[in-house]
């Protein structure tokens, strides 16, 4: 490969073969660029081509040609990316795999799908639904982001209380490797333990160690009924304590999202409502789903163990859950009205130091005369944490120190940078912070293993 900072250009030669093989789908016109420049980090890196596969022995042999220059790879699905995973950094080839995007099989008998990478992921749960499945995995992106984007970032999402995150329902993956070779990793069958678990090494791997061509998923029975409670508290910690009561009650919501002060008030400015009165502080959506007469029971134990919440409201019919789920939804553009930039992470804490965190994250915020709005999953101890700010106002540098204190808490308090959104370019310089040497150690050898040549999404993780 060039040198280290160049950015590449890919060779005459190499660009005729790729239109041979790939015709109207060998994108390098300026103007078609551009769209794959861009993912939801903010970051633009203009890509030297796009390649539009259609089946996997199409990848095989882009994946040949690359080898053979060398020039990297860069696997893309819908480019919804925080963290600038998708995108080409220095140039490159970037493989768009929304041309792949068929479902090969429902079996309702043994309770897979199997996938190509390029489905939406909310067109999958549609169709599984219809055959009374249910895929559980529901990232907020779920209705435009890609079921290949969602095993290889990890993606979780609110329903991961009591259902797990994407990892959980990855049974087998076919994948190209760096070498050209097409392998099966896994099972097709709900369990299997036969050699080392290489597909739960691809998952969350971004895109660094191959190119994932199918997916096998697990599929649960959809649940016939469910019901969506919205539970407000005066302070943050009462919200956190009645949590637990919940969960003391035996109770396990399917979701329990968390919204803080500053998060409440964003919403209520973009949509005026007269749900939240003004000394709720923090609030919890929960979603509850069983048969019809679990779920009342379910409900009805959850209302005793709130029995001290100022706030209570349940909702039934499908256009009231819309209405309270829609609070939560609103959340990405109310916060967007408070500062026209953000730095936004999602940590984890043990759910038992939470509240130690948003304590620490509200002195940060009065220290430094910064908006810092906390929410999300509250069941995995999963918040999203954003800074909202003016560049014209804030110089980046303290935004980014601000930043860097929040991530320093994380570790301090046992939890993990990243619960979802993956590292991908933005977060990279934070890895080394959380995984010992030793273990980049490892991490690094593994690339080594699958991909000497370093074609695989350079730039990305390590
Ligand atoms: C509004 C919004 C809400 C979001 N909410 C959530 C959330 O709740 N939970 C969550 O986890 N994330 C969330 N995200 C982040 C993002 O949607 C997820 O990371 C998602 O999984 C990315 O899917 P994608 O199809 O867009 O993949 P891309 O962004 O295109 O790619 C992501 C990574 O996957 C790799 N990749 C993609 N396809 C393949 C493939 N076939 N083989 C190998 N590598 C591949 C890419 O190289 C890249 O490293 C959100 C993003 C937005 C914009």
């Amino acid at each position: 490969m060039n040198s280290k900072n160049a950015y590449l250009q890919l060779s005459k030669t190499t660009r005729k073969r790729l239109k041979t093989l790939l015709g109207e789908r060998f994108l390098e016109a300026p103007e078609d660029l551009k769209a794959y420049a861009f993912d939801a980090s903010g970051h633009e890196f203009l890509p030297s081509a796009v390649a539009l596969p259609q089946t996997a022995a199409e990848v095989q042999k882009i994946v040949l040609l690359a080898r053979e220059e060398p020039f990297p790879i860069i696997p893309r699905g819908a480019g919804t990316s925080t963290t600038a995973a998708p995108l080409a950094v220095k140039g490159g080839l970037v493989l768009s795999m929304c041309r792949m995007d068929r479902i090969l099989e429902i079996n309702p008998q043994d309770l897979v799908a199997v996938v190509e990478p390029g489905v939406f992921t909310g067109k999958l749960k549609k169709e599984v639904a219809k055959q009374g499945l249910f895929y559980p995995p529901d990232p907020a992106s779920y209705p435009f982001s890609t079921i290949g984007g969602n095993v290889a970032t990890g993606a979780g999402g609110p329903k991961g209380l009591k259902y797990g995150v994407t990892k959980d329902y990855v049974l087998g993956l076919e994948v190209v490797l760096p070498s050209g070779d097409k392998v099966f990793l896994g099972t097709r069958t709900a369990k299997g333990v036969v050699g080392y678990d290489l597909v739960h090494l691809f998952v969350g791997s971004e895109g660094t160690l191959g190119i994932i061509t199918k997916i096998v998923l697990k599929l649960l029975p959809l649940p016939p009924a469910q019901a969506v409670v919205v539970a407000g508290f005066t302070k943050l910690e009462e919200a956190v304590t009645a949590f637990g009561q919940v969960l003391q009650s035996g109770v396990l919501p399917s979701t329990a999202e968390l919204m803080d002060e500053i998060t409440l008030e964003a919403t209520k400015k973009l949509r005026p409502s007269s749900l939240i009165p003004d000394n709720i502080k923090a609030l919890i959506l929960f979603e509850l789903d069983g048969t019809p007469t679990a779920l009342k029971e379910e409900v009805f134990l959850l209302h005793k163990a709130l029995k001290k919440a100022p706030l209570y409201q349940e909702a039934w019919t499908e256009t009231d859950q819309e209405a309270l789920w829609e609070i939560r939804r609103s959340i990405s553009p109310a916060l967007k009205a408070l500062g026209p930039k953000k730095m936004a992470d999602d940590i984890v804490v043990p759910r038992s130091r939470l509240v130690e965190f948003v304590h620490f994250v509200k002195a940060l915020q009065t220290t430094n005369n910064l908006l810092i709005a906390c929410f999300g999953h509250l069941g995995d101890g999963n918040l999203h944490v954003n800074i909202l700010f003016d560049p014209q106002k804030e110089p980046l540098e303290k935004v980014k120190g601000v930043r860097e204190k929040l991530l320093q808490k994380v570790l301090a308090l046992s939890g993990t940078i990243s619960g979802e959104h993956g590292i991908g370019l933005a977060k990279r310089a934070y890895l080394p912070w959380e995984i010992p040497p030793k273990v980049c150690q490892i991490m690094y050898q593994l690339k080594q293993v699958f991909d000497p040549q370093n074609i695989m999404n350079p730039h990305k993780v390590l």
